[in-house]
């Protein structure tokens, strides 16, 4: 048996009280879940408290969803702001019944093919889901994660868990146990270590609340699979014009934040490869010569196409190759974290293209860039 306890490292403020909370360290093969651990993980959940669990899309932060109390400690240990709502998550289809008014037919279909999945779908919530999870919508977003810790843990628990992702509010998302720790250690009761998450960007946000499906957030659902499915999905305003996005108040709260950002600044240089390659090499030398350090984040294509520039940065940070953005998706939340850990001060990256996942990836691009571009057309 594996346990570790790892003291806190920073205090953090439950009500007016400052406690500290060693965070018990639960490590399993996610392939055969340790029953001892989930048990203990699960009886933390059932008396309030928070445990941090892999899912297949990044780590989550889960707390009884039906207990107010345990919903509020979220909100405390990663400085969420009140109006960004909770993800809902269960084991099993039938165990949404309690928690919404109503299951439009638009939704069995998506839960028999989607789930368990990256597909959140926002149902009106029913009295049972606290205010705080929903922000203060009647509406509340659920899904069933495909990732057997998160399965296991739901099972042991026999409770609805209210689980955002489990980074400090603004970093990136975590996608491994040790960017938990980095974020939240000693500010939650537990954490489970399943190892590397596989999807590596959160899940798709789908609102069939109203008369066409509209996606609030792009995740691990791609809007192609979803279009096959329904014939006919809508993206958020918000999503197509991210400058349009407080005005138009997204239906998505959350989207409104300057999200997955690293200390260092982020720029998304937009133009063809040949283009952004040379702009690069300009990028480079003229904050490294104003005492900046600096870092690209690119593709392996684009570190061949700039050979001919030759830029000369602090660190390069190869995401993949744009043949596979699914390999790219589960490294982006890495490689933003890595910006911090060689102490970037500045850095440039290319776009994508924005078929299948990798219009979530260039969404969290353009949200950890908090909208900032520069054109090398
Ligand atoms: P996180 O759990 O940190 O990945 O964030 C959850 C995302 O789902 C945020 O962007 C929320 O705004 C969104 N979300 C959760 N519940 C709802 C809801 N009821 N209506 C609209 N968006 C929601
Ligand atoms: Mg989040």
């Amino acid at each position: 048996m594996h346990i570790l306890e790892i003291c806190y490292t920073i205090p953090s403020r439950w009500g007016d009280k400052m406690i500290k909370t060693p965070t018990r360290y639960l490590s399993m093969d996610p392939k055969l879940p340790n029953l001892s651990h989930l048990q203990q993980a699960a009886e933390i959940l059932r008396k309030g408290g928070l445990v941090a669990f892999p899912t297949e899309t990044v780590y989550g932060l889960g707390a009884d969803a039906l207990n107010p109390e345990a919903v509020e400690k979220i909100f405390i240990a990663k400085g969420r702001p009140n109006d960004n709502p909770l993800i809902v998550h269960v084991a099993n289809p039938k165990d949404i019944k309690p928690l919404v008014r109503k299951i439009p037919d638009v939704a069995t279909t998506l839960m028999e093919l989607f789930w368990p999945g990256p597909l959140t779908l926002i149902f009106p919530k029913s009295d049972l889901v606290p205010n705080s999870v929903s922000a203060g919508l009647d509406t509340v977003g659920i899904r069933i994660p495909a990732h057997p810790v998160a399965l296991a843990l739901l099972k042991a628990a026999r409770i609805p868990i209210a689980a955002p992702s489990a980074n400090l509010s603004g970093r990136p998302s975590p996608t491994s146990a040790t960017h938990v720790l980095k974020d939240l250690n000693g500010k939650i009761d537990a954490i489970i270590d399943g190892g590397k998450t596989s999807v590596g960007l959160e899940s798709t946000v789908l609102d069939i609340t109203g008369q066409v499906p509209t996606i609030l957030r792009p995740g691990g659902v791609t809007y192609e699979q979803l279009e096959e499915v329904l014939g006919h999905v809508e993206m958020d305003p918000a999503l197509i014009q991210p400058e349009l996005n407080a005005a138009l108040k997204p239906r998505a709260p959350g989207m409104k934040y300057t999200h997955y950002a690293p200390r260092a600044e982020i720029w998304i240089v937009v133009g063809t490869e040949e283009q952004v390659a040379k702009k690069l090499k300009s990028l480079v030398d003229e904050n490294r010569a104003a005492g900046k350090r600096v870092g690209i984040m690119s593709t392996e294509e684009m570190l061949f196409f700039s050979r001919e520039y030759n830029p000369n940065p602090d660190h390069w940070e190869i995401l993949g190759s744009k043949d596979d953005l699914t390999g790219i998706a589960t490294r982006l939340f890495q490689a933003l974290r890595n910006c911090d850990r060689y102490h970037l001060d500045i850095v440039f990256t290319q776009t994508l293209p924005e078929t299948g996942i990798g219009v979530a990836i260039m969404n969290r691009l353009h949200k950890a860039a908090g909208g900032k571009i520069i054109r090398a057309n």
